[in-house]
């Protein structure tokens, strides 16, 4: 098995080769042509199973295929919600790795930083986000950040924010977004909290478990 195999776009496919990416993970194998085909997934994975790029090479691939006009003004197309400050940095240095030949824009928006950068990049048009629910919140109570023009959502490591204790924030921050839109959703483990929000969250997901 390769990449070229699960129809991923030339731009994407010289990326993971300059990554010296040749054979997809098996989530990888699995994730991608389910979420090119526009499916909700339930991804029961851990970090080191190659689970960034089984969501953010279909996103790049998705928004890529609509890109936004020159000069318009650019809309968050895609959120993707994780817990940790680390992890949001290490997603966004990925996104940024397999879209560096397409024209999307992404950024990071984590907490311990200057909120002021972030406004600026913000303010430029990002296509996709990566955020810490504590600070995406602090952003949207603001009105800095409008979600309203989200078709992809990620939330990635669930189990953990809801052990930190961002279930709230979580559901917040949904209930700003289209209810129409395709949700990758991952978890390690399957706790009755995180259950109910797959099944509110959820449309017929394609469920992979690694
Ligand atoms: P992740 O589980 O997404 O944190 O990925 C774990 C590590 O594997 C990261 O260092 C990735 O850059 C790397 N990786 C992900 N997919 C592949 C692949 N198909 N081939 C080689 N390395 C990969």
């Amino acid at each position: 098995m390769n990449f070229k195999k699960l129809n991923i776009a030339p731009a994407i496919l010289k990326a993971l080769a300059k990554e010296n990416y040749t054979t997809p993970t098996p989530i990888q194998e699995q994730a991608i042509p389910a979420a090119l085909a526009g499916k909700d997934l339930f991804g029961c994975a851990q970090t080191g199973t190659g689970k960034t790029a089984s969501f953010a090479v279909p996103i790049i691939q998705l928004l890529s295929e609509q890109p936004s006009r020159p000069g318009a003004q650019r809309h968050i197309r895609s959120l993707i919600l994780t817990p940790t400050r680390e992890l949001a940095i290490q997603i966004y240095d990925n996104v940024k790795a397999y879209g560096q030949f397409t024209s999307l824009r992404s950024t990071a928006i984590v907490g311990g930083v200057s909120q002021k950068a972030q406004e600026r990049t913000l303010q430029q048009g990002v296509d996709i986000l990566i955020a810490t629910p504590g600070r995406l919140i602090d952003l949207m109570s603001q009105k800095l950040i409008d979600l309203q023009h989200v078709q992809i959502l990620v939330l990635d490591e669930a189990d953990s924010m809801l052990d930190m204790g961002f279930i709230h924030d979580v559901k917040r921050i949904i209930a700003k977004m289209p209810s129409k839109k395709q949700t990758l959703f991952f978890s390690a483990t399957m706790p009755p909290e995180i259950a109910k929000l797959v099944k509110t969250l959820l449309v017929n997901p394609v469920k992979i478990e690694i």
